[in-house]
């Protein structure tokens, strides 16, 4: 059958003003369509779309928006298999990080269903007397939402769900490279329309980030717009939003680190500093990229993780036992490569990987990467490589870790490895990171809760659990005077 390949605008399906090409990073011989990429006039359509429809769907009742949502996060959690293997052909993660991911989408639909619901504000006795006050949230109005590649559903999906579950309509622009997966999730919202979702409340515009994600974030006609990429792009969003004062929240780059110490439970380490570095092939903003281990322990950890990276499966996707699938791209395979040169030449030492394979389709393969010898000022410890590479950082005291763990400009997640409540405790209150993970890899989240980081990771509110209202609504207060004293 040949899948849908068009935007959803106003409530409908339309084809762009040209297309791009989809191809699976496994096998590069595999087409998986040719995808719509929206023009101007189809931005301003899906504008004006969602003005009209966000006025509707504030009035809808609470039941009826609850029902919605829970429905289409039911529809994700049914069809996860499908959905993850599509997102896994398209992406390139394994079959089963593809399926989670999806069953997860549809968690983040469930979750702000019941959010719906809960949507309660204060009241308050005035300083005067005989009036009262009352603190209530209201939908912002229009929502940009512009996601990665690496969580293709995921992502978005945390973003979208809130935006509706608040009252608000949706601009949708994903990541040109999986357009599928995005495609998927807009017809099973599309598929709500039946149930009293106003058409275009929620739009799908598939484009180049740099010509109609820029149009976007530059539209005075957004109320607030949420990002996950680079740093670079947004640090540019966040001038262009300024100039229309647009309320922004932004998930970016990251370099976290995982402090291993020197009473550790090295099998514990070396399982999450395994998974943490290259689950999803290193491509995650959760990614321990810096392993910051203690001398005592140092050699053994190495030779360990060395031996776990070596017996790692990198192969296609959606092969059975595949535990690192492709690259995403031909320009991110590129740019992992000059990184494995710039450490060569920073003086980092090549424990492992690292090299370019074939497999028995053509994609984009490499084997995960292990550097050691390395120290926190080189470049490989300093820029978001985005990469199934590693690099081991030696340090003599806990105070040491510590400090190389917060000697960065982000501030995503850092983790530590430790059998002391002491240290763990003292770690937690004194990482400078949104997330701190104890005796767990540095990826890994929960939805329910917030999820956000500090220094260049993030700007602006939190994202997911109940801090997302405070992004996804504004705050009225309002005076009443009854007008008769007792
Ligand atoms: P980008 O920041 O370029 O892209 C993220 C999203 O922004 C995509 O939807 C992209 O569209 C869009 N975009 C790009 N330029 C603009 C613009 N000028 N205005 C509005 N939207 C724009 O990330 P990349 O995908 O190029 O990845 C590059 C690097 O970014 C990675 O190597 C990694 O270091 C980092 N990154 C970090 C992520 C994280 O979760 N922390 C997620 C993704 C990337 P399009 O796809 O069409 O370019």
């Amino acid at each position: 059958m040949t899948p849908n390949t068009q935007n959803y605008i106003a409530g409908e399906w339309l084809a762009g003003a040209s297309v791009v090409e989809n191809r699976n990073p496994s096998d590069l011989s595999d087409v998986i369509g040719c995808y719509a990429q929206a023009d101007t006039a189809q931005l301003e359509r899906a504008l004006d779309a969602a003005e009209q429809a966000q006025k509707i769907w504030a009035k809808t009742g609470l039941e009826q928006r609850q029902s919605i949502l829970q429905s289409i996060g039911e529809e994700l959690m049914a069809r996860a298999a499908e959905l993850g293997e599509l997102l896994a052909r398209e992406e390139g993660k394994p079959l089963a990080e593809g399926k989670g991911e999806v069953y997860r989408a549809g968690q983040f639909f469930t979750y702000y269903a019941a959010e719906v619901l809960r949507q309660i504000g204060d009241m308050a006795d005035s300083v005067r007397p005989d009036i009262e006050v009352y603190v209530q949230r209201e939908p912002v109005g229009t929502v940009g939402i512009i996601s990665p590649w690496n969580f293709p559903t995921a992502t978005a999906v945390w973003k979208i769900a809130p935006a509706l579950a608040f009252g608000n309509a949706v601009i949708w622009k994903p990541a040109n490279a999986v357009p599928a997966s995005a495609v998927a999730v807009a017809e099973i919202i599309d598929r709500q329309t039946a149930k009293g979702l106003p058409k275009g409340l929620f739009n799908l515009v598939m484009g180049s980030g740099r010509e109609i994600g820029q149009q976007l974030v530059e539209s005075a006609r957004i109320d607030a717009l949420s990002f996950t990429g680079s740093v670079e792009v947004g640090k540019g969003i966040a001038a262009a939003a300024a100039a229309n004062l647009t309320k922004l929240q932004m998930e970016m780059g990251s370099k976290n680190a995982l402090a291993v110490l020197d009473d550790a439970d090295l099998d514990t380490a070396v399982a999450c500093a395994l998974g943490g570095s290259f689950g999803g092939t290193g491509q995650k903003c959760t990614a321990s990229s810096r392993l910051i281990v203690h001398s005592a322990v140092h050699d053994e950890f190495v030779e360990r993780l060395v031996a776990g990276a070596q017996a790692m499966v990198v192969d296609h996707a959606l092969k059975a036992g595949t535990q690192i699938g492709p690259v995403v791209s031909k320009s991110q395979l590129q740019q992992n490569m000059d990184y494995m040169m710039l450490a060569r030449d920073e003086g980092a030492e090549l424990l492992c990987g690292g090299e370019r394979v074939e497999r028995a389709t053509e994609g984009y393969y490499m084997t995960p990467a292990v550097f050691a010898g390395t120290s926190n000022h080189m470049r490989i410890n300093r820029e978001e490589m985005f990469a199934p590479i590693t690099c081991v950082i030696k340090v003599d005291s806990y105070e040491e870790a510590l400090a190389t763990v917060n000697d960065t400009h982000f501030g995503l997640t850092s983790g530590i490895m430790t059998q002391s409540l002491a240290r763990a405790t003292h770690f937690r209150r004194n990482a400078q990171t949104g997330c701190v993970m104890v005796n767990l890899a540095t990826a890994g989240t929960d939805y329910h809760v917030p999820f956000g980081g500090r220094g260049d990771s993030s700007y602006g509110p939190r994202e997911q659990g109940q801090y997302a209202a405070e992004f996804y609504t504004t705050v009225k207060t309002s005076y009443v005077h009854s007008g008769v004293s007792f």
